[in-house]
């Protein structure tokens, strides 16, 4: 029985009720806090250190995305009815394809893309959240780094630095919970216990327990190639639907569960179309060095203009940009500091969009370029209403747009990006399109620039 915070009156109402209904049980897993070295104080810190490097490791989507908010809503949720500590808890979404998620000491939890497209339901997704919130309840992370260190260290030191000191302890010895960390690998008991104490916040939030098990089996028996991390991460302790349906029945029997919601649905449509990182790729952009280094002076334009002739068009720009591409493909013009092999963070892109369906009018022909440009940046979303805009006399669309910039923050995040698109119509039915980048924080700033460039073009 839970018992926690009771008074005697509270008692008496329990009493009578269990009293009337004898087959009402109410049994919650206690959270079981083994051996830790680490105070809450320095598990919160833990975490939030090696929370401060997974934006250099791993693609986020910002929290602006409607994805991660819809997350960190559904986790808040769940959160609330977690035993325990009060961890500040926080979600992430990673932009990776691969079915998996994992939290951090103290609070941080990540869930790939990849998960929400493998969940059929708001439930299974909620398995999968509650099930990481169960490690932080359990301090599963902690655990592991405290039993390696008590292996590692002299009874002496040992004693000296219980709960206080152990994560400056850690580091000297070279130990971390990055991304890949050893700690954040899941023992088979480990495992249970949180599926056990998931179940108890699934439950407790309304909603079906066995979700999250049969989710787990379900990835098992189908997710091929892209479930074998999370069983790296979280192996299966085996019989997972059993023991969840023995714990289920401790609880008060519930006529019905929440199993799904609008929202969800919404955010599962918004999921179909992207197209998330593998591992692969995303070490290989790692070691590519794949994002752009702090802009340099030469973002700031020059007052001086020189003209670009293209095949397609004719524009100029600022001198002390660069062009990027010749005059028969897309090109880039930017400053030299602004773009690296894969992205760009300041400047403006222009290329021909070659359409299927040529009898499409200008308003359609925009919004399949928008889709396609989704296909590289699933991130892109449009803000307010695209507008007729006429440039040297041929008619065309301009649509804002926000984005993640491959520039990040001082915090170490993406920093939101500021996308100004421009379609014109050409003669031969295909669209020329520009998209002036930024991050959002310079924009306005550069927004001037922008305009100066586009008053310049001549479509050939
Ligand atoms: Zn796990």
């Amino acid at each position: 029985m839970k018992a926690s915070s009771c008074t005697v009156r509270c008692w008496a109402v329990v009493l009578a009720v269990c009293l009337a209904t004898p087959q009402l049980l109410d049994a919650r897993v206690t959270p079981t806090h083994g051996f830790d070295l680490f105070s809450a104080q320095e598990e919160v810190q833990a975490g939030q250190q090696a929370a401060a490097q997974i934006p250099k490791q791993l693609p986020l989507l910002p929290d602006s995305s409607p994805i991660t908010q819809y997350v960190q809503h559904l986790g808040h949720e769940l959160a609330a009815h977690a035993p325990g500590e009060q961890w500040p808890y926080s979600f992430h979404v990673v932009n990776q394809k691969d079915i998996n998620a994992f939290a951090l000491p103290g609070g941080p939890v990540y869930v790939n893309l990849g998960t929400i497209q493998a969940a059929d339901n708001e439930a299974e997704l909620a398995g999968v959240i509650a099930h990481e919130i169960s490690h932080v309840v359990q301090r599963h992370g902690t655990r592991a780094a405290s039993k390696q260190m008590a292996a590692q260290l002299p009874l002496a030191i040992l004693g000296g630095i219980m709960g206080r000191g152990a994560l400056s302890q850690m580091a000297q010895l070279g130990l971390s919970f990055g991304v890949g960390s050893y700690f954040l690998k899941n023992s088979r008991q480990s495992e249970k216990e949180a599926d056990l104490l998931g179940a108890d916040i699934m439950y407790d939030t309304g909603f079906n327990p066995q979700a999250m098990a049969q989710f787990f089996e379900k990835i098992q028996s189908q997710g091929g190639s892209r479930a074998p991390q999370f069983f790296s991460d979280h192996p299966d302790p085996g019989n997972r639907v059993e023991y969840v349906s023995a714990e289920v029945d401790t609880l008060p029997r519930k006529q019905q569960y929440r199993s799904d919601s609008d929202e969800f649905r919404q955010i599962k449509q918004e999921v179909a179309g992207m197209k998330p990182l593998t591992a692969q790729q995303i070490a290989a952009g790692q070691k590519q060095g794949g994002t752009v280094g702090l802009p340099g002076a030469d973002v700031t334009p020059s007052g001086n203009m020189r003209s670009l002739n293209h095949d397609y068009f004719q524009i100029s720009y600022p001198e002390n940009w660069q062009v990027f591409g010749d005059r028969t493909s897309a090109v880039t013009i930017a400053p030299q500091s602004g773009v690296s092999q894969d992205a760009v963070a300041y400047g403006v892109m222009i290329n021909v969009y070659q359409l299927e369906d040529p009898s499409a009018s200008l308003d359609q022909d925009t919004h399949a370029l928008l889709s396609s440009l989704r296909q590289s940046n699933p991130d892109l979303r449009q803000i307010g209403n695209d507008e007729s805009i006429r440039v040297s006399g041929v008619p065309g669309r301009s649509v804002d747009l926000i984005g993640t910039s491959p520039v990040r923050d001082q915090n170490g995040r993406p920093a939101q990006e500021r996308d100004w698109l421009v379609t014109l119509e050409r003669s031969d039915g295909n669209l020329l399109y520009l998209v002036f980048i930024a991050p959002e924080k310079d924009f306005g700033s550069l927004r001037p620039t922008f305009e100066q460039i586009l008053r310049t073009l001549k479509v050939r």
